[in-house]
């Protein structure tokens, strides 16, 4: 078993401490690693793809939250608009209609923090500052829609200042936009930092972290 327990319960312990969320992401990683983490606790679970996040939520425990952390393309809402706890990647006002109207008829609301493009080169997906303002003043008819906070990814590089200034940038949006967050009852939710850089986006203000290879060992 590459689950390295250890660490997470290392991990588990400081962050626990200092207020932060940890989410498990268990892309790729089979039922029974993800299992591994959920007899130690661990109740929130991260995926990338709609399809392994259907699956293992029908074969695993009822009480995982399941994030979803990839790109998500609106024709595939529905699949998961019954059971996802937080859709951390919501980068456009047409999908927040689409999970809207997915969660309308489930009877139910769905939580959302919105992706900000912040690496430099890296990640494809993600609002700029002028789209994240626009989303934000269109939030009003979203109903069944909770904005909770915020998620970016910093760019893949050793460089650690670069890293630190652009989780700086999106704290400093977290910090702007927070009033207008939809998703009064929960607490707002700053996603940033996975386990290279994790860190450094603690110490600039994140309060979600999601950790995959620490956990689970390198994807192939
Ligand atoms: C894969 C992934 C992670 C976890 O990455 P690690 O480097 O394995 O910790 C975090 N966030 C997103 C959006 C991811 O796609």
């Amino acid at each position: 078993m590459a689950v390295n327990m250890e660490a997470f319960k290392r991990i588990a312990s400081e962050l626990g401490k200092k207020n932060v969320s940890v989410v498990a992401v268990s892309k790729t990683k089979s039922e029974e690693e993800i299992l591994e983490l959920y007899k130690l606790g661990q109740r929130d679970f991260g995926e990338n793809y709609v399809q392994e996040m259907v699956a293992k939520a029908q074969a695993l425990p009822k009480d995982i939250r399941w994030h979803f952390i990839g790109h998500l393309q609106t024709n595939k809402v529905k699949q998961i608009a019954p059971f996802v706890h937080l859709v951390q990647s919501a980068d456009s006002l047409k999908l927040l209609k689409e999970i809207n109207k997915q969660a309308k008829k489930q009877n139910r609301k769905i939580d959302c923090l919105l992706q900000v493009h912040i690496a430099v080169e890296e990640s494809k997906f993600g609002l700029d500052e002028t789209e994240l303002q626009q989303v934000m003043e269109n939030l009003n008819n979203l109903q069944n829609v909770g904005v909770a906070g915020l998620m970016g990814i910093a760019s893949f590089t050793d460089d650690q200042l670069k890293i630190r200034q652009e989780f700086q940038s999106l704290s400093s949006l977290f910090k702007k936009y927070m009033p207008l967050f939809t998703a009064k009852e929960k607490k707002p939710v700053l996603s940033m930092g996975m386990s290279s850089d994790y860190n450094i986006a603690i110490e600039e203000g994140s309060n979600m972290v999601r950790i995959g290879s620490l956990f689970f060992g390198k994807r192939s």
